[in-house]
């Protein structure tokens, strides 16, 4: 059996979910309530609900999402924004597949699509830079969403543009960052978690030590945990035994890719072309220094600077994503789910994407 098969072996699982009951009843019986932990993440959002883990958990164990998915986090008025955008004359729209479905305001990208606009769905920033240098006639600009793990991605392509001379293609940066989103909750005070199942992608990038600050400023532990689903268990079994023997520490259940100080190609790559700006998320207003922006020096790639789009304030929707994000409420209890907002007529990024967690409870926890 490799490693990976391990991960998802059946006895395995079931050991596993065993300790994790075990561990987490200790700590019940001690403090009166389940222990309350929170993903950060988009797909360990969908692994908990996919493997079944979450409904398996549910009476002794609060696990409550986080701003951990992309496309969801994006707010509504850059979405408004990128819609617009396609309207430029002699552009060329390129993004990922699942901002494609995302409702703006009055419209979707899809939907700019099918009225003739040339959007296009890419897997990687560098098919983009491709596209700009087939059509030096028209102006490529690629729909630049996405945390950490992303972003020096980004970064390639612009180096790819730069090394190409190209004066075609731009970015429409509205990129995001784990720390500041994870300090903006923890201020806020609105949710409350007893410790956090960190990202395994993101932390690729930034490594263990980033998270520190959650142990040293806000006494919260957290565990780095992959996304199988004895990964998932070992993670969680892991957090709550930190909680339940009153220690605050930030562990790393997810060596083999994981480093203490994450990639330093990755990061230099990120210091190299970006610096901090202030990001609007959903749910959220703006937090200060939340993104990376282009440096000055590479303005020329920048979309925001080089096309005018001015959106009004989105129209108000009942969507409640902005309250999902932040931990606030459950998908069920939106008046919208599984009613007006399904996977097919989606009405709010967190039922559109394949991170979401509307998206997750609509397939895998629904009750019919
Ligand atoms: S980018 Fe990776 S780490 Fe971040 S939410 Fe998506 S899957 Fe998780
Ligand atoms: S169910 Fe739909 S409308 Fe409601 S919060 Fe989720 S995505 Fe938004």
């Amino acid at each position: 059996m490799n490693k990976l098969d391990l991960f998802s072996d059946h006895h395995l699982v079931r050991q596993s979910l065993a300790a994790v009951i075990e561990i987490a009843e200790a700590f019940k019986l001690e403090k009166g309530r389940m222990p309350v932990l929170m993903e950060v993440c988009g797909s360990h959002t969908m692994a908990f609900a996919r493997s079944g883990i979450k409904q398996r958990l549910m009476d002794h164990v609060k696990l409550i999402a986080g701003p951990g998915c992309p496309v969801c986090v994006t707010d509504q008025k850059s979405i408004d924004a990128m819609i617009q955008l396609a309207d430029e004359p002699d552009t060329i729209l390129c993004t990922f597949g699942d901002m494609m479905r995302v409702p703006g305001s009055a419209s979707t990208l899809m939907k700019a699509k099918t009225e003739g606009k040339d959007i296009r769905v890419v897997y990687s920033p560098l098919e983009s830079v491709k596209i700009a240098q087939q059509h030096p006639d028209k102006e490529v600009i690629f729909l630049g969403i996405g945390f950490e793990t992303t972003i020096p991605i980004l970064a390639l392509a612009i180096r790819e543009a730069e090394k190409m001379e190209l004066h075609n293609f731009t970015i429409w940066m509205t990129t995001k960052l784990v720390e500041p989103v994870l300090r903006e909750l923890l201020d806020a005070g609105e949710v409350k978690v007893d410790g956090f199942l960190l990202p395994g992608h993101v932390s690729v990038v930034l490594g263990k030590t980033s998270y520190d600050f959650l142990m040293k400023e806000y006494q919260v532990p957290g565990v780095i945990s992959g996304f199988e689903p004895v990964q998932l268990l070992t993670g969680m079994y892991k957090l709550i035994d930190l909680l339940h023997n009153q220690k605050v520490d930030i562990l790393n259940d997810y060596t083999h890719v994981v480093k203490e100080h994450g990639n330093a190609v990755a990061r230099e790559l990120l210091h190299t072309y970006f610096e901090f700006g202030d990001e609007a998320w959903r749910g959220m207003n703006v937090i200060p220094k939340s993104g990376l922006v282009l440096k000055d020096q590479y303005a020329r790639f920048d979309a925001k600077k080089k096309f005018n789009v001015a959106v009004k304030e989105p129209r108000k929707v009942k969507c409640r994503c902005g309250e999902i994000i932040r931990g606030l409420i459950n998908p069920e209890e939106c008046v919208l789910f599984n009613k007006g907002c399904t996977p097919v007529h989606p009405i709010g990024p967190c039922m559109v994407s394949s991170e979401g967690t509307c998206a997750a409870h609509y397939q895998y926890m629904r009750e019919e």
